[in-house]
């Protein structure tokens, strides 16, 4: 099966997209146990596809061994996956890129990945912030090629641009 993943940082909102697909793939609820969710969920859809869930980082006080647990554990997902279509990395868009989800975007990068930014929760940004959200983005990742598809699980803007997206992914 071709496989599409989500990843970001613990509470960028990832539950929450997830949960918004769900509508369309017939998902059970993905639950959020923020700083828990330590193993990949797979989800079959349709019989088609598996959506994948990959575990968030960066949670504050997470003992290094369980850092180094988590990058094992995603290095070995990633490492010579051609199932693997697309990545969905989740950047806050309040926050801009951190420091690890520029080393997620270089990981991908390194591992050949193709991958879209979903800059989340964007109904929580003032006009003047959302008029700057792609340049700010671009600019902390230090790369203007990136593809970012704004998005809010509160308004359920950008889920048509996911959906089409993952259906892109799936075709290649
Ligand atoms: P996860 O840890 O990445 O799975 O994050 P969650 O989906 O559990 O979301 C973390 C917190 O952010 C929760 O309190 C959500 O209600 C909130 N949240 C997630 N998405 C949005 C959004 O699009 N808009 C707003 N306003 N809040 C959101």
């Amino acid at each position: 099966y071709r496989e599409v993943a989500f990843v970001g940082r613990s509470n960028v909102g990832k539950s929450s997209l997830l949960n918004t697909l769900a509508n369309n793939f017939k998902l059970a609820k993905v639950s959020s146990e923020p700083g828990k969710t330590r193993s990949i969920n797979f989800f079959l859809v349709d019989g088609k596809f598996f959506l994948v869930d990959l575990p968030g980082y960066g949670f504050a006080k997470v003992p290094f061994s369980e850092q180094k647990r988590w990058r094992d554990l995603i290095e070995s997902y990633l490492k010579e996956r051609d199932t693997l279509k697309r990545v969905f990395l989740l950047v806050d868009s309040r926050v801009g890129p951190t420091e690890k989800d520029v080393q997620m975007k270089e990981w991908l990068d390194f591992y050949g990945i193709p991958y879209t930014i979903v800059a989340t929760k964007v109904d929580k940004l003032k006009k003047s912030e959302r008029v700057k959200l792609k340049s700010k983005i671009e600019k902390g990742f230090g790369d203007s090629n990136v593809t970012v598809i704004p998005f809010s699980a509160k308004t359920r803007e950008g889920r048509q641009e996911v959906l089409k997206e993952i259906k892109k992914a799936l075709e290649s």
